[in-house]
């Protein structure tokens, strides 16, 4: 986890849309370096699995900052 994008992290975290969607959670995160760019994050309730499109989630399948995005507008918004 990186912790050096406090700032950003803040603003992008008014932008981030989250719904309900049947089993699961669906987040609408913004890309950290491009501001025409939206990832979707999915998390799925009954597996616990979390997945996000952007590139390198797709190359590593290792959780990405917008998965950490997400879980922290989760907290914040209420979700968990
Ligand atoms: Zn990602």
């Amino acid at each position: 986890m990186q912790c050096t994008v406090e700032v950003d992290e803040k603003k992008l975290l008014e932008k981030v849309k989250i719904f309900k969607s049947g089993g699961t959670y669906v987040g609408i995160i913004p890309s950290f370096s491009k501001p025409d760019v939206n990832y979707t994050v999915v998390f799925d309730l009954a597996s616990s699995h979390i997945s996000c499109t952007c590139p390198h989630f797709v190359y590593r399948q290792k959780p990405c900052k917008h998965i950490g995005l997400f879980i922290k507008a989760m907290k914040e918004k209420g979700f968990t």
